[in-house]
């Protein structure tokens, strides 16, 4: 219609990936619109994600941390919580960067409509915003409609005992006994904050490690601190029913751990969906797979060549570096920029008490596909640094090409961890090798020297540690 709004670039969804390719496209001279449901920017990592759960889990680790002063002579007592004071300084900080996005947009002159987005044809959309309905026209347009919880069938979501992780992070209270469905990254997050806070944990699990995927040697180091702090942690383990009650959620158990438990609550954290069924693409024409997937090719254009889609929803591990990386090249690409999304690896980090961090190739990986390689391994008990914080349950490792000696992949347990793996990423994409990172004098004594110290093991300039 001819009250249309008109823009050269439509970002529909201002999550990481929606507001990092409003503000390149703006930035490389196009007038923009950004579109998002939500009153705030920032999409789930700066809401409901990546941000409020690293402040709580900083405060967890504190917690837990203090307990280690024993050994030098400092004793605590117990912690007296305020809950409403933790999410109050929790939601200050995600305030604090919603509020700072939205002053970075009104620089930049990028116009944000709030509203949730649907196509109508390949060249328009329209918002249902608070106010009525509003139609935007575009010559390009970049889908940024993120993921969501995944819910099971079955599992009584509707009850606030059972919660995902945006109810999680919301800390409405701290439950005397808590299941956490799911032993992946989120579901592990969570649990290190309500264990640190006073809650009885269970973790189940379907497959027969925690943190699937992820080498084994990585995941036992957390898992023995774990195991300590939690009640129980339950592998290749089914939950067949759950069942709200009046004294708590019924939750039955099938296979290495059968049985039947109450708890006062359940985080559901078994993995997030696709947003991509939700805005209508096929009135654009924009093919969208079963899952709710978009595909698009290395420049993050979809099967329409002037629509673009970033982030979650077009698959690939779903994180924030991912999506802000994504982002600039599908505006770059709009604005005429040479550029393509061609990363040697995209670094996982799990900030769980201890952070387990892990970037290129990976030992099971590796086996699974029969790459040779060479390994080194630092242990950090035999750091003095790692001695004097009390955390010597860490590892470094690094994996080599056994012909060229290149770096072909990393892996850290311990505080930190997702700190120290970054060198390793720059190390890869530089196409460093074992001497260049072992002869890098790393200042001592940090867990950092681990790096050119785990370098060294593979080289065989350190053969006997102790
Ligand atoms: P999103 O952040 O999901 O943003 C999409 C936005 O689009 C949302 O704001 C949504 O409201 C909006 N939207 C969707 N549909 C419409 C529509 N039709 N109209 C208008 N607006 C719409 N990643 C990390 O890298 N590190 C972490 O530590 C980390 N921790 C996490 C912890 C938790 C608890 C969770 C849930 C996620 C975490 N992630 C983390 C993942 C990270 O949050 C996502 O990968 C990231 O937010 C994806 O960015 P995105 O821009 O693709 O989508």
């Amino acid at each position: 219609t001819t009250d249309d709004l008109v823009a050269e670039v439509v970002v529909l969804g201002a999550g990481p990936g929606g507001y990092t390719a409003a503000f390149r496209a703006a930035d490389l001279g196009k007038e923009v619109i950004l579109i998002e449901r939500y009153p705030t920017l920032g999409g789930a990592c700066l809401n409901v994600g990546c941000i409020p759960s690293k402040a709580l889990l900083h405060t967890a680790m504190i917690m837990e941390e203090v307990k280690t002063l024993g050994s030098m002579g400092v004793t605590y007592g117990e912690p007296e919580i305020d809950l409403d004071r933790m999410r109050a300084g929790k939601d200050k900080v995600v305030a604090r960067l919603t509020g700072g996005l939205a002053a970075l947009a009104k620089q930049r002159k990028v116009q944000v409509v709030q509203g949730t987005g649907r196509f109508e044809s390949s060249n328009r959309l329209t918002v249902e915003t608070p106010d009525g309905s509003v139609g935007i026209r575009f010559d390009h347009c970049i889908i940024a409609c993120g993921s969501s919880p995944m819910t099971i069938p079955g599992f009584p979501h509707e009850d606030p005992r059972v919660m995902d992780s945006t109810n999680a992070l919301a800390l409405a209270d701290i439950p005397a006994r808590m299941l956490i469905v799911g032993g992946g990254i989120i579901g592990l997050e969570m649990a290190s904050v309500y264990s640190a806070l006073g809650s009885r944990i269970d973790v189940v699990e379907l497959k027969e490690q925690l943190m699937p995927g992820t080498d084994l040697d990585l995941v036992r180091c957390v898992e023995k601190i774990i195991k300590k702090r939690y009640d129980r942690i339950m592998l290749e383990t089914r939950v067949e029913r759950m069942s709200a009650e009046p004294d708590g959620i019924r939750v039955v158990f099938t296979g290495k751990h059968p049985g039947e438990e109450l708890y006062d609550s359940v985080l559901v954290a078994v993995g997030r969906l696709p947003n991509g069924k939700l805005i209508h693409a096929e009135a654009a024409g924009v093919q969208v797979d079963q899952h709710g997937f978009i595909k698009v090719d290395a420049h993050q254009r979809t099967n329409v060549p002037h629509i673009f889609a970033i982030g979650d929803v077009v698959g690939g591990p779903m994180l924030a570096h991912k999506a802000t990386h994504e982002a600039k090249v599908a505006a770059e690409v709009i604005a005429g920029l040479p550029t393509r999304f061609d990363p040697l690896t995209i670094p996982s980090v799990a900030y769980t008490d201890p952070e387990v961090a892990w970037m290129g190739l990976t030992e099971t990986k590796a086996k699974e596909k029969g790459i040779p390689y060479e390994k080194g391994v630092f242990p950090w008990a035999a750091s003095g640094r790692a001695l004097g914080i009390h955390r010597e349950e860490g590892l470094t490792k690094l994996l080599f090409d056994p012909e060229t000696k290149r770096i072909l992949g990393a892996g850290i347990v311990g505080p930190n961890a997702g700190e120290l793996i970054g060198e390793t990423v720059l190390a890869l994409e530089m196409g460093a090798d074992m001497e260049d990172i072992g002869l890098t004098i790393h200042p001592h004594p940090t867990l950092n020297e681990t790096i050119g110290l785990a370098a060294e093991m593979a080289h065989g300039s350190i053969t006997d540690l102790m």
